[in-house]
């Protein structure tokens, strides 16, 4: 980082610059009409996972499904899943769930004002603490996402990989001796800047306020910064997915409590070998002895940031008499765990929180002459 000695000019442009830039060009966004920390928070969770203009539907939303803290702890975690539904992550969402709670409990309602009191709350790391501590009460904190750390590691053309958590921290410590008084301001117009001028790709440095302080400008070395070491590469696992019919009905299951897309709805899934079908329906067997041979459905894919899910889709039919709940969980990783299942009509499944992996498997389903008659 610059040396905060010997580059006062360089740090005064990044700080005045900055502010300057985006007091004019910030974009107007509805949680940037307000100093409300509840409203913060809830855009701050949904930027971790997707671009802010992306956000702004989910945002509106929720945000009208739970205006503020006390509806969303008085909400049932299936309502504040459903909420959240599409914006993947659903940790997140339950992580929100739990600090509203506390914050009733425990701040009789009253948002946290500091950052060390927001990083007791669940799902507020020193990001997002910074971001509500200096955005909502302008407290002397960094807030350093990966826009800032690429802004920064241009600015002061390091060649440092901002993908290590030492780096992280070496910028951290550094923004907080360069803080200015607007600090709120100051952070977000840094984010603002790595979103829409510092880009990963093609950096727009000939209209970018920081250009004449900018190193890696004056150095030529824009195209070559941020360092960001490789990661390491997706697993791919191939999946059947079981589509249980009952009459009218689908069949679901509640997920395990930890791992992926834990405690959603979904269809009963397992890792498999074959493809042919024959994984899923002999884990199913042991749940419904009485089922039909399995029916090739399609595929699908779903990626999420380690693993890619190819999937198997395969269709059967149980008798109308078998019982409304077996009384296990046949996941992925082929234990049987007593947890909730269901059948669901057709027409009800939208009550469902159904995660993005699963949900869009209904157009597949539907597509099929197995549920034709499944209404
Ligand atoms: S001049 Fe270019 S590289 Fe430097 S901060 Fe601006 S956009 Fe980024």
């Amino acid at each position: 980082m610059l040396d905060t000695k010997n580059n006062d000019c360089l740090i005064e442009i990044l700080q005045l610059e900055l502010l300057n830039w985006f007091e004019k060009a910030k974009r107007d966004l509805p949680f940037r009409r307000t100093k409300d920390p509840y409203f913060i928070w809830i855009s701050e969770i949904m930027a971790q996972q997707t671009q802010i203009d992306t956000l702004i539907p989910y945002y509106n939303r929720f945000i009208e499904s739970f205006p503020d803290v006390a509806s969303l702890a008085a909400a049932t975690e299936d309502q504040v899943i459903k909420a959240w539904e599409g914006l993947g992550y659903y940790s997140r969402a339950r992580n929100l769930h739990r600090a509203s709670k506390i914050i009733m409990t425990e701040y009789a309602g009253c948002f946290p004002d500091n950052f060390s009191d927001l990083l007791k709350l669940p799902g507020i790391g020193p990001y997002t603490g910074g971001a509500i501590a200096s955005i909502a009460f302008n407290e002397k904190v960094s807030a350093v996402d990966g826009n800032v750390l690429r802004v920064i590691s241009r600015y002061c053309n390091s060649f440092d990989d901002i993908g290590d958590a030492k780096t992280k921290k070496i910028v951290t410590v550094w923004i907080e001796t360069i803080l200015p008084k607007a600090t709120g301001d100051f952070n977000e117009g840094l984010m603002e800047l790595g979103a829409m001028i510092c880009t990963p790709q093609n950096p727009k440095c000939l209209i970018c306020p920081l250009r004449l302080g900018c190193q890696c400008h004056s150095f030529g070395t824009t195209n070559e910064l941020p360092i960001k070491k490789k990661k390491q590469k997706q697993v791919h696992k191939k999946m059947e997915v079981g589509i249980l019919k009952r009459g009218g009905e689908l069949f679901f299951v509640k997920r395990p409590g930890s791992g992926l897309l834990s405690e959603m709805w979904s269809f009963p899934i397992v890792e498999t070998t074959t493809e042919k079908g024959d994984d899923i329906k002999k884990k199913l067997q042991e749940f419904f002895p009485e089922l039909s041979e399995p029916v090739f459905i399609g595929e699908s894919r779903h990626v999420f940031s380690h693993i890619i899910w190819e999937m198997s889709l395969y269709g059967f039919e149980v008798p109308s008499q078998v019982c409304e709940a077996p009384k296990a969980y046949i996941s992925d990783e082929m234990e049987a765990l007593p947890i909730k299942t269901q059948f669901k009509g057709r027409d009800s499944i939208n009550d469902l929180a159904l995660p993005v992996a699963f949900s869009k498997l209904l157009t597949l389903i539907d597509a099929v002459s197995l549920q034709t008659d499944v209404k």
